[in-house]
């Protein structure tokens, strides 16, 4: 079924809550806009979807055939990995074309061989895919001590956002090499000197984790390119294809039962379809192996303090909270408290708002904002630093987990969270743009997490 690219204009914000709740759209939520007949915003939908929208009042301004489209990224893949599997063909920076997942995996087990293995060591994820794969994540740091602050990347959580994992590849890439050459790294305005580098890499732990969803993300390169969900068999009894596969980034452990916790009028972006197209959060929460592999990571390195997950798209960096808008002058109104169940999720009024301690949310705020300049340095693109909650809510992400493990135990480390959604919606087939521009998004978002890593302390 082909899917488009569009900018979908309503009269307000409510008509554009229908679009979630109503009409099951695929919204790129960050891209909401005010223009002069209402409110825009960049999504994805069906033919039917589209004509029932203009029915219904809306204007639509269709951009691409996402499915058609996404067949011509699908053909420069394959041509990218047609050739052999030679060290130099894992090279981001050199490539032509998305790294599959097979080359994911090859480029991890190469960036720990001589003489990168005196500061990086390979991972093996305990739990394996629905589909049998096993994950590796990097640990990359010369030293050892737990006050050494350890910084998580996670990538390739949702399958058709195929560049999180070359990002992540490009940046141990590029590090590695810095560091054993002592040289610097220059990415456009900005240079991240040698002594940085040394610095990042002898005092701190960093946790490379590229390809979370490596079924999800072989099925989108190789079928059906807007696949989002992992693999996961349909429910006995659900022969359609899209009741395969849970939403890892509504899996998580937190407010992930959203109906008892949220109000019935929030236009929260979750379901508990499982044929649901995009946001089905499976049937428990950390059901799922790939959910699993990325908790077992905060558990298994409790020095891990902060954390940014890698999504695309509209040039965002989000930090906490996304179930509702932040506070932080009454700390009983939080996730924990039942009092509030029922009464979470809602824009702009008064009856819940998440609690955040203000000298966390300061910390929350400028890291964003150092990663934000460090992207503006790469070609001028202003990435907006936001919280998370916009008009719609979440629960069950990977950002609000990890920041809410301290709270829910105080024995665990605090961890300061992140989304960065890369990449603009001016890009055809903007969660996997062309090569050559994915290669511009590359160094940029590069480029703001070498700046965390050395602004995270
Ligand atoms: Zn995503």
């Amino acid at each position: 079924m082909s899917r488009y690219h569009a900018r979908i204009t309503g009269k307000d914000q409510a008509a554009l809550a229908d679009l979630v709740t109503k009409h099951k759209i695929i919204v790129a939520r960050h891209t909401i806009e005010k223009v002069h007949d209402g409110y825009r915003i960049d999504a994805h939908a069906t033919d039917a979807q589209l004509k029932a929208l203009e029915a219904a009042g809306y204007t639509v301004d269709r951009r691409e055939d996402a499915e058609a489209e996404g067949k011509v990224r699908q053909r420069e893949t394959r041509a990218r990995t047609a050739g052999p599997q030679e060290p130099e063909s894992l090279s981001v920076a050199a490539g032509t074309g998305y790294l599959d997942v097979e080359q994911v995996e090859a480029a991890l087990a190469a960036a720990t061989a001589t003489p990168n293995d005196t500061f990086a060591r390979l991972i093996k994820l305990p739990h394996a895919t629905w589909e049998k794969r096993t994950c590796h994540a990097l640990k990359i740091g010369n030293g050892s001590g737990a006050a050494r602050p350890g910084i998580y990347f996670l990538g390739g959580v949702h399958a058709r956002e195929w560049g999180s994992p070359d990002i992540l590849i490009h940046f141990v890439q590029l590090l590695s090499n810095a560091y054993t050459t002592h040289t610097p790294i220059k990415i456009g305005s900005r240079t991240f000197s040698a002594a940085d580098i040394k610095h990042v890499i002898e005092t701190k732990d960093l946790f490379v984790f590229p390809q979370a969803n490596p079924d999800g993300r072989h099925y989108s390169m190789t079928a059906e390119s807007m696949w989002r969900k992992n693999r996961r068999p349909a429910p006995a009894g659900h022969t359609k294809p899209q009741c395969c596969g849970v939403d890892i980034n509504r899996n998580y452990n937190f407010l992930w039962n959203f109906p008892q916790y949220f109000d019935p009028q929030s236009p929260i972006a979750n379901s508990t379809d499982p044929c649901d197209y995009e946001v089905y959060i499976g049937p428990s929460a950390e059901s799922e192996p790939e959910t699993q592999n990325a908790v077992w990571m905060f558990d298994t390195y409790p020095n891990i303090r902060y954390f940014v997950d890698l999504h695309s798209y509209s040039e965002d960096i989000l930090y906490n909270w996304g179930d509702d808008e932040d506070q932080s002058s009454h700390p009983d109104m939080n996730f924990q408290n039942a009092a509030y169940d029922g009464k979470r999720g809602i824009a702009n009024d008064n009856a819940y708002r998440e609690f955040i301690k203000s000298e966390d949310k300061k910390i929350a705020v400028h890291l964003a904002n150092a990663m934000r300049d460090a992207i503006r340095a790469s070609r001028g693109r202003v990435y907006k630093t936001e919280q998370s909650m916009s008009l719609y809510p979440t629960a069950g992400t990977s950002d609000d987990y990890a920041f809410s493990r301290h709270i829910v135990d105080a024995k665990k480390a605090k961890v300061f969270s992140y989304t960065i959604e890369w990449g603009s919606p001016d890009n055809p087939t903007p969660f996997h743009p062309a090569y050559p521009e994915m290669k511009q998004i590359i160094d940029e978002v590069t480029s703001g997490l070498l700046a965390f890593c050395i602004e995270a302390n």
